[in-house]
């Protein structure tokens, strides 16, 4: 200052405030004129106007900027905010956050941390390739205890910003992250619980500010709705899966149901049918079906639907009745089904006992028969003892002949009866022996021929050579035999022939020894054939005829048959004949 000899100072105005002075000095007295003074004054004022542009310039220029940042924050929150939103694959919502974090915060790389109890482990990265960082690293798993930052952003639920990594005594130097110099994180928490962590790193420090954790936090909150949106959805389509899972076993157990109650419906003897309560058909099986519209006469098909009718307006008194058709006596029985909806059904069930309704006919008739029998011979006794009682003696054989007669038919009927009586109780014994069928059946034969010739009819026979041995009862299977014989005799009109052979024959896959009788008599209608083993079943034209039987002889010798193990067949055309057959195990010899 020594040398500055003159001075010339202006003030710096910009916009009526002085911003500072302009000093010009010199080595020199008297250097500076009045003139200068003046030019320097004009400069000063354009040199005040140029720093006020310029600040100006500047302001401008920050707010521009500011402005700028907030846009693109904006931008890439509701970027974020809309895939969050709009997509529930949950990595690729993670990695939409980094990429819209990464526009808003200048770092170098960015992860995600999830918990997993007591660990960290990052889910998604982004940044790292340009690093060249072991690929594997994100996996690993961390231990949240050795991480004091983690552990305080989790307590305090707030982000933080570590500027300087080595400076930094809570900072945990991990080797293969030694370039990371500054950090700023954020938790991510759903409610009060913390689930990870949104971290970045640069390779610069103090890279990070406030404003940065803050962004990063309302980043973190992003994160956490994705998550939770996530977690929302896996559940809803576990639940939704599991819906679906017991919907179908649901469905298959129903399905099952249904076919085991078809497999019940459509193999029950019974006719079920299901009506509303007005009677209007809902379902039959196919029992009711077929005699609803296939077998019963139009006529008797009116009647069920009627009596359906009248029974599904009562089904809550469980009625039952008995309902006669043609050819088919049907007992009913209703019952209302209780449905859940409301709705009221009812099942019939239609038990077909036209063959009890005959048996009571039958008993009926039975009782009828057995009295006419049972009272003829009394009858007839009593007359021949009349008649002994004022007949000469001469006369004595004749009528005792007879009287004998019918005492024994009356016997041999009480003695049938007897016999079922025996066998209903289990008490007909079988007293088995090795008998030789054909020594048995030619006496039979013999006996018989008498009764033959009495009725004019031809018995012949052909009995086997080597006769076949059945391990038997002799007594009950003369029986069989005697009535196969005396039905073929007196079953056959004058002037018929009935032919007796005896074998062995093949029959499920095993021999058997057979008795055979074929006549050439009255045969048997196809509608009695199934008939003739019935006890006391006697066929029309016996009756008609005045043939004398009980309609005992055939039940008694199928049950016989039977109680050997052995059975009866019989073949018949009306006015050709009948064969009958009986079937008896070989004995093993
Ligand atoms: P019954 O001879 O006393 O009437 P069965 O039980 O021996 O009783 O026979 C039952 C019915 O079978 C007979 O009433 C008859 O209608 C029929 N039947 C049996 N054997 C013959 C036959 N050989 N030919 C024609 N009909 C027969």
């Amino acid at each position: 200052t020594e040398q500055i000899h003159a001075a010339l100072c202006v003030p710096l105005v910009s916009r009526d405030e002085l911003i500072g002075v302009l000093c010009l000095c010199s080595d020199r007295a008297g250097f500076f004129s009045q003139e200068g003074l003046r030019l320097i004054d004009s400069a000063a004022a354009t040199m005040g106007l140029a720093i006020a542009n310029a600040l100006l310039l500047k302001e401008t220029r920050r707010l521009f900027l500011a402005e700028q940042e907030k846009r693109e924050l904006a931008e890439a929150l509701e970027e974020a905010a809309a895939f969050v939103s709009s997509n529930l694959n949950l990595n690729q919502v993670l990695d939409r956050i980094l990429k819209q974090v990464a526009r808003v915060v200048d770092g170098d790389t960015f992860n995600i941390m999830l918990v997993k109890e007591r660990f960290v482990q990052i889910a998604r990265w982004r940044g790292y390739e340009s690093l060249q960082v072991n690929e594997n690293l994100p996996v690993r798993e961390i231990p949240l205890d050795k991480y004091p930052n983690l552990l305080k952003m989790m307590q305090q639920a707030a982000p933080m910003v570590i500027a300087d990594t080595l400076a930094d005594p809570t900072w945990v130097p991990n080797q293969e992250y030694e370039w990371r110099r500054s950090y700023v994180g954020a938790p991510i928490a759903v409610g009060e619980q913390t689930i990870g962590f949104l971290n970045v790193n640069s390779r610069q420090p103090n890279k990070f500010e406030a404003e940065d954790a803050h962004r990063l936090k309302i980043f973190a909150d992003h994160i956490a709705t994705a998550i939770e949106n996530a977690r929302l959805y896996q559940a809803q389509r576990e639940y939704a899966e599991h819906l679906e899972t017991r919907v179908e076993e649901r469905a298959a157990e129903l399905h099952a149901q249904y076919a085991r109650l078809q497999a019940v419906l459509r193999s029950t003897a019974d006719g079920i049918i299901v009506s509303t309560t007005e009677g209007a058909l809902v379902e039959c099986n196919p029992v009711a079906d077929t005699w609803l519209n296939h077998s019963l006469s139009p006529e008797d098909a009116r009647k069920f639907r009627q009596a359906i009718c009248d029974l599904s307006a009562r089904a809550a008194e469980h009625p039952e009745s008995i309902l006669e058709l043609q050819g088919l006596d049907l007992q009913l029985n209703a019952a209302p089904i209780m449905e859940p909806a409301g709705n009221a059904h009812i099942v019939i069930a239609a038990h077909d006992v036209s063959h009890l309704k005959a048996f009571e006919r039958i008993q009926s008739q039975f009782v009828s028969d057995v009295s006419h029998e049972l009272r003829t011979p009394v009858t007839t006794a009593k007359l021949y003892t009349e008649l002994l009682r004022c007949s000469p003696i001469e006369k004595y054989p004749a009528y005792l002949d007879a009287l004998e007669q019918e005492l024994n038919h009356q016997a041999k009927l009480i003695e049938d009866i007897l016999d079922f009586s025996r066998i209903d109780a289990g008490r007909l014994m079988l007293n088995p022996q090795l008998t030789n069928l054909g020594d048995l059946v030619e006496p039979l034969l013999s006996s018989h021929m008498l009764l033959a010739q009495h009725n004019k009819v031809a018995l012949t026979y052909d009995l086997a050579s080597v006769s076949p041995t059945v391990l038997g009862d002799p007594d009950k299977l003369k029986r069989v035999f005697i009535n196969l014989i005396v039905n073929a005799i007196q079953y056959t009109p004058e002037g018929g022939q009935v032919h007796v052979t005896t074998g062995t024959a093949r029959a499920a896959e095993r021999q058997w020894a057979t008795f055979k009788i074929q006549d050439a008599g009255m045969g048997i209608s196809e509608k009695e054939l199934p008939q003739i083993f019935n006890r006391f079943f006697r066929g029309v034209q016996p009756r008609q005829k005045q043939i004398e039987g009980t309609g005992l002889g055939l039940a008694i010798a199928k049950e016989i048959v039977d109680l050997h193990g052995g059975w009866i067949d019989v073949q018949s055309k009306v006015g050709l004949g009948s064969t009958f057959t009986v079937w008896l195990p070989l004995a093993n010899t």
